[in-house]
């Protein structure tokens, strides 16, 4: 099969995207429900709809765009990622995964290929957890995974309650609606660029991802008497246990992180009163993830106890890992043989979408390198041969799928 990608319409489509954002270019800024992250929304309908494909809305936003098959009744093959953007982030984060799956239609029905299910592109709502402190909203709605009622009580830095945040965005109708049945999808593929540095430093155009990372984030929050907690040296000690944490199961796949440390009242000459901080904890084994997490847990135990300080720490999520599907492999193998396409086997260590919808379709993911291994970063950059290789193994792998 021939397949006509067009990658200066794919550039073009991303340079398009790009520029709608709050913050200056190359620096992109795109928060779920924002003036700029509905008017992308409504830019990418458009596309959509100039291709032909039917587009549905569900109650949170996610946005489905289907290429009707030959034998409509059959669970449709979904391809999709997301376009928000955390603030002061690159271009291709999720929006690749998304411009690539319409491309991907494009030149599929160019080619004259007639496909038996359904083909649909699907844009996930707040995969980034920027505004609501939850990543993955859409996916893990639309995969059952996330409780409505707990959903809806999730709030915005400006105490903005989702419900009234998507009713202002123009999106109706109960959260409850938004979980698909299992048998919604035969099959779900990912696009996306690896965030890591390991397809470029082995100079392999491509990643087949067999396994995602289990993510749990942690909220811990300290509080003591400004005048005797000793807080600055607990925060290291915290930190310090996260770190310890993750070295102690010995295996390269742990990971742990302190990404946010608020010191209050952080004053220079001031011993804090209260500290609050995060923890993302992840690994590709949920035992092993969630021993990490019980020790993270024991260590604010014990030090609420030695400095006789309140300890808070709360999970706020704690998500089992995903494996990939062998009929989604097989696809996007057999799709690069075709092509003759070198691909590596490899697991996500950051997770995505196609996380929550391993949950309730086969599912697995391609990546494509990018500079560095660099991302969420103003410079993070992939080039556009890399790009127009992964559509390509996608249109591939999306008709070996929908048949
Ligand atoms: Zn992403």
């Amino acid at each position: 099969m021939n397949l006509p990608i067009q990658p200066e319409r794919i550039s073009a489509e991303l340079e398009t995207l790009a520029s709608f954002s709050v913050t200056e270019p190359p620096a992109i800024t795109r928060i779920v429900f924002s003036p700029v992250d509905l008017a992308a929304r409504a830019w990418l309908k458009q596309r959509c709809v100039a291709a032909g494909l039917a587009v549905r809305e569900d109650a949170v936003g996610n946005t489905f765009a289907r290429w009707v098959g030959a034998e409509p009744a059959l669970p449709a093959v979904a391809s999709g990622s997301h376009i928000d953007a955390i603030p002061h982030s690159g271009r291709y984060d999720g929006t690749v995964g998304v411009l690539g799956t319409l491309e991907a239609i494009r030149a599929l029905q160019d080619s004259g290929f007639r496909p038996r299910r359904s083909i649909e592109l699907i844009l996930f709502t707040s995969e980034e957890p920027t505004r609501f402190g939850l990543g993955c909203l859409g996916s893990r709605l639309l995969s059952g995974r996330l409780d409505s009622a707990r959903a809806a009580s999730l709030q915005d830095a400006q105490g903005g309650a989702l419900d009234e945040v998507r009713a202002t965005a123009g999106f109706a109708g109960p959260l409850a609606g938004v979980a698909l049945p299992r048998d919604s999808y035969h099959a779900f593929v990912e696009l996306h660029i690896e965030q890591g540095p390991l397809l470029e430093r082995g100079g392999i155009p491509l990643g087949v991802v067999t396994a995602i990372a289990a993510p749990a984030t942690l909220h811990i929050e300290i509080e003591g008497e400004g005048g005797h907690a000793g807080g600055v040296l607990m925060t290291d000690r915290h930190a310090l246990a996260v770190e310890a944490a993750a070295k102690s199961t010995g295996a390269v796949d742990s990971v742990a992180t302190v990404g946010i440390c608020e010191v209050f009242p952080g004053a220079v000459n001031s011993i804090p009163s209260r500290v609050r901080m995060t923890a993302d904890i992840r690994d590709i084994d949920l035992a092993r993830r969630d021993g990490m997490l019980a020790a993270v847990r024991e260590r604010c135990a014990a030090v609420a106890a030695a400095r006789g300080v309140a300890v808070r720490c709360e999970v706020l999520n704690a998500d089992a890992p995903a494996q990939s599907s062998a009929l989604v492999i097989q696809a996007l193998q057999g799709a690069c043989e075709d092509l003759q396409l070198p691909c590596a086997l490899m697991v996500s260590r950051a997770y995505h979408d196609a996380l929550f919808m391993s949950r309730i379709a086969p599912t697995a993911m391609l990546f494509i390198p990018c500079r560095g291994g660099v991302s969420h970063r103003p410079d993070e950059f992939a080039s556009g041969e890399d790009i127009a290789r992964g559509v390509l193994v996608l249109a591939h792998a999306l008709a070996r799928l929908a048949g």
